[in-house]
């Protein structure tokens, strides 16, 4: 099979790795690709958000499957237009992944599929949003409907600082406060079957202990120890499954990843917002655990054969990915720095490597940064501790001036 992947993060570094590693896999392209994902696949310059020139590309490269890594992209169409050349894809279409791409949206399919989900408003005006505020009281939760690259999210006690997100949203959805852990779960679909990945733990906040600011995520890990039995075979029938099944009803049938972002709260498990792409890190952590050949499994919810589907099958262990992002993440960070320790990172045994997030190479050999979240050193281990462990390793071994990681991914769990 002939894959193409698009976007050019550790997600798609991730799914690229993984479909390397895949007998069936003949040719691996990705546009526009990173560093890190050029050791696996040929990559393309191409304007990821151009339905018309990814569908250029993978009629040229003659793709077999075509895998939409990032949110934009989805929602830009390139899904349908890849979709309309013939060309199985994994990815919803546009209209389906508004479940992403507009709070509101996914607040009414939630509704309309008996989800539960935080009780909300949405509101355009500060007056609306003002009464929405003293609805719920503190700790105020006000995000932005569009897509914000997981920062349109303010959570805070500050009443001021609510009403000022939300007067700096064109619209936006105040929602009830939902304690308790957070889980993220992922599920493939084809719009009929669907199947649940095994849940992962991401860490959004920039700083350790949780504080600082949002972030697209700082590290990962999976699996999740603590977590109640049953837990995904539950939220399979009251969350995957009904909302899948809501979209069918609804005539626009979503197809590809559902990545449904939990709390488990005090009044049970409530669903905080969909995603319709694989969440970064996680999926690093997921496919570090999958043992499954990937490419048949993306392929079979691209044509809709996901019910003929063998059960997937995992690693008994555990995954860890610890981010190293630049100076100034997430507010402005620093780019075009070189990264040095990236081989010495890397484990003989396979069991540590490097995904790459924002780098790219300089012509000379050497691998600069170039975006926010640079690199997500993952590990697999026995258990926690040493994926923690191995993960850690590595990153002690990487050096770029500035970088900031956490140092407590997965430090709970694995205790
Ligand atoms: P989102 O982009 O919706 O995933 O939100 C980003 C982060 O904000 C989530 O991972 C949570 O940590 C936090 N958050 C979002 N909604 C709520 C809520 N209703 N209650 C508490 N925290 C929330």
């Amino acid at each position: 099979m002939k894959v193409l992947v698009i976007g050019g993060g550790a997600r798609e570094h991730a799914l690229c790795r993984s479909l390397s590693q895949d007998p069936a896999v003949t040719e691996l392209h990705c546009a526009p690709g990173n560093a890190g994902i050029a050791q696996v696949a040929t990559v393309h310059p191409v304007d990821q958000l151009d339905g018309a020139q990814v569908t250029a590309l993978a009629g040229r490269l003659g793709a077999e499957l075509v895998v939409v890594g990032p949110e934009a992209p989805l929602v830009a169409g390139v899904a349908d237009a890849v979709r309309a050349a013939g060309i199985p894809v994994f990815g919803p279409s546009a209209e389906a992944a508004l479940l992403e791409g507009s709070k509101a949206f996914a607040k009414d399919v939630m509704a309309g599929a008996g989800v539960p989900t935080a009780r909300s408003y949405v509101c355009t005006t500060a007056a609306e949003a003002a009464e929405a505020l003293d609805a719920f009281g503190p700790p105020y939760v006000v995000k932005d409907d569009g897509l914000a690259a997981g920062k349109g999210v303010v959570v805070t006690s500050d009443r001021a600082e609510a009403l000022a997100h939300a007067g700096a949203c064109e619209r936006v959805v105040i929602e009830e406060y939902l304690d308790g852990p957070e889980v993220s779960l992922f599920a493939i679909t084809d719009g009929t079957t669907v199947l649940p990945l095994q849940p992962a733990q991401d860490f959004k906040r920039a700083l350790d202990g949780d504080q600082g600011p949002n972030t697209g995520g700082m590290g990962a890990y999976s699996p999740l120890p603590w977590a109640p039995e049953g837990l995904v075979e539950d939220v399979l029938a009251t969350v995957l499954q009904p909302t899948v099944d809501e979209l069918r009803r609804r005539g626009t049938p979503f197809s590809g990843l559902l990545y449904a972002g939990l709390a488990l709260t005090s009044r049970g498990t409530r669903v905080i917002e969909f995603n319709a792409r694989f969440g970064d890190p996680e999926t690093q952590v997921v496919l570090a655990r999958l043992r499954t050949p990937l490419a048949g499994v993306l392929h079979a919810s691209a044509t809709g054969t996901l019910d003929q589907l063998e059960p997937l099958r995992w690693d008994e262990g555990a995954a860890v990915t610890v981010v190293i992002a630049a100076e100034g993440y997430p507010a402005a960070p620093r780019t075009g720095d070189p990264i040095e320790g990236l081989a010495e990172a890397e484990s003989a045994d396979g069991t540590a490597y490097v995904l790459h997030a924002g780098t790219k190479a300089d012509g000379e050999g050497r691998v600069l940064s170039a975006g926010g979240r640079v690199l997500s050193v993952t590990a697999t281990g026995g258990d926690l501790a040493e994926a923690r462990e191995r993960a850690y390793r590595s990153v002690g071994r990487i050096s770029l001036a500035g970088a900031q990681h956490r140092g407590d991914i997965a430090l709970k769990a694995a205790q």
